[in-house]
């Protein structure tokens, strides 16, 4: 389907992953480790953040790092530990795609595709997407225009797969003093334009940790319909992006403030049904 094809925007399009809907009247929070990395974390994290109020778990597979040296992820190894994981909390779990060539493994444990910021482009990578039907949270090039962004978004439902889920991660700019620049801009534009439900992931965008909570709750006071966010039981030993994921008690305190905010814009907390 094009985009101007969705049916008019007083219905926004709503997309179901697994057991919770986003896009809807609920907030959705997705949180989890940047890299999965063994057993225990995985299902620590797992457990800890389903228990402050996350509907779904994240975790990188295959890493796209700017350094080759850096730790590239588990890669297949990390397929059971999601299997395992997920079973015994119940979460739905979305985790990167960065090659065509791994859905085939892939499918059986994610109840979402993420397309990084790196893959916006990646147009191969896109159609393929396009062709399946399990929802494909689609994450903003970091030097995307809106424009190109929901034109990434229309490979994908062009192909018949309409259940497209937008993410703005922060862009560059001038400024160095944080990792990318928040784009909150990008969130209202996005929705404005387009019928995809658009989540915010505050963790790349500033690529600090302490500051997380506080562009967490502007994007849910500013009508963002969900967060995915890096959790880490010890950040400081993890493999990747340690210095911008929180540790599990402050999540849970973010989580708590963020109630407050969804009250007083009138949009209750997502809960797996
Ligand atoms: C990630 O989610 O860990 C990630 C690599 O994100 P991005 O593609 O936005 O850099
Ligand atoms: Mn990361």
């Amino acid at each position: 389907m094009k985009i101007n094809e969705f049916p008019s925007q007083t219905t926004r399009h709503r997309v179901r992953v697994k057991n919770i809907e986003i896009g809807g009247p609920d907030f959705v929070v997705i949180a989890g480790p940047c890299s999965i990395e063994s057993r225990e974390q995985l299902s620590t994290t797992a457990q800890a953040v389903k228990k402050s109020g996350a509907s779904m778990l994240r975790g990188g597979i295959w890493k796209m790092r700017t350094n080759p040296q850096s730790f590239q992820g588990l890669g297949n190894e990390a397929i059971d530990l999601i299997r395992e994981v997920t079973a015994q909390t119940g979460l739905g779990m979305v985790a990167e795609i960065t090659d065509p060539r791994q859905m085939d493994v892939l499918h059986q444990v994610v109840d979402a595709y993420q397309v990084g910021a790196r893959n916006m482009y990646n147009y191969a990578l896109l159609k393929e997407l396009g062709h399946q039907k399990k929802p494909v949270l689609l994450k903003r090039g970091f030097s995307a225009l809106v424009d190109e962004w929901l034109k990434a978004a229309e490979y994908i439902t062009i192909g018949g797969n309409s259940n497209v889920i937008l993410c703005e991660r922060g862009i560059r700019t001038f400024e160095t003093s944080t990792r990318y620049t928040f784009d909150l801009n990008s969130v209202l534009v996005a929705k404005a334009k387009g019928p995809f439900p658009v989540i915010v992931d505050p963790s790349h965008a500033v690529g600090m940790r302490e500051f997380v909570p506080q562009l967490s709750l502007a994007a849910a006071a500013a009508g963002a319909d969900g967060l995915i966010i890096e959790v880490h039981p010890i950040p400081e030993t993890a493999l990747s992006d340690g210095r911008q994921s929180m540790n599990l008690t402050s999540f849970d305190s973010l989580m708590k403030t963020l109630e407050k905010v969804l009250l007083a814009v009138d949009r209750p907390l997502a809960r797996p049904q």
